[in-house]
């Protein structure tokens, strides 16, 4: 099936739970496709999501698999891409940690949280960058955060692989841009999500103490700011990076 002109075809990498799921469904509109992979252990976050994306009236496709695998991103993509005709959108959301303190922090450590957060989105982007030029359109997000501009003790991979989603970004964007596509990321703050929820509640009571506007982040607030990053209303922006953070960073 070819989906019509106005149909939107979007990837959401990490789509499972989370921010990614919240994602999911800011971009699904009656008529669209909303694909997405994850890696959880098992499939019941991911049916979930989808029952959820075809409530809003979008065709929902879900697959697990390894962010930084390219020979399963390029299977996934192709599938996509034969099935439906094009690809308008990408979100690189998937992203792990492993704290520790830089003096205690394996290379183990550090280069799976490098593999999946930066390698893991350079491999997603150079597969739909293909597609995208050759249609001369779309919209590519990636998730950064805001200890890739202020650090953060103990993710030394973490915030390093984030800097390089920012660094990705703006050479991306300067690549494509000639070719109708854009490229931007949001950097968020602090969001309740499972990411968060293992942080010991010492850390959370600081961290909430950096917040201007005095709450922690839902998904939705990060979603709905990806959405117009997706949109024809952000058609004059690439290359920047939009913090989400209720002013944790300014
Ligand atoms: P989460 O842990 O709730 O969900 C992570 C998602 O990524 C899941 O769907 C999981 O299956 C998927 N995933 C993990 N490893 C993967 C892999 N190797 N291959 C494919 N999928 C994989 O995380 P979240 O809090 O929703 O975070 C989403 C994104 O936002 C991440 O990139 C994260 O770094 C970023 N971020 C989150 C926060 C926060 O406060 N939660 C802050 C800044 C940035």
């Amino acid at each position: 099936m070819v989906v019509s002109e106005q149909a939107r075809v979007s990837l959401v990498t990490g789509g499972s739970r989370g921010i990614g799921r919240a994602i999911c469904l800011a971009l699904a509109r009656p008529g669209d496709v909303v694909a997405f992979n994850h890696f959880d252990p098992d499939e019941e976050a991911a049916t979930e999501t989808l029952k959820l994306i075809e409530a809003k009236g979008a065709k929902a496709y879900a697959q697990k698999f390894d962010v930084s695998d390219p020979a399963q991103v390029a299977a996934f993509v192709e599938t996509l891409v034969n099935e439906h005709g094009r690809l308008d959108v990408l979100v690189n959301n998937a992203g792990i940690t492993m704290d520790n303190l830089l003096v205690r922090m394996s290379l183990e450590q550090f280069e799976r949280v490098l593999k999946v957060n930066l390698v893991g989105t350079f491999v997603c982007l150079q597969a739909a960058a293909k597609v995208m030029m050759k249609q001369r359109s779309g919209a590519i997000v990636n998730l950064a955060s805001v200890v890739a501009a202020i650090g953060n003790a103990g993710q030394a991979n973490y915030s390093a692989s984030k800097a390089g989603v920012v660094a990705l970004t703006k050479t991306a964007a300067k690549e494509l841009a000639s070719r109708g596509v854009r490229v931007n990321a949001v950097a968020p703050g602090f969001i309740e999500t499972d990411m968060t929820a293992k942080l010991p509640e010492k850390i959370v009571e600081a961290m909430k103490a950096t917040i201007p506007m005095g709450r922690t982040g839902q998904p939705e607030d990060v979603a709905d700011v990806v959405a117009f990053l997706c949109s024809d209303a952000s058609r004059y922006l690439t290359g920047q990076l939009l913090h989400v953070g209720g002013g944790m960073y300014m």
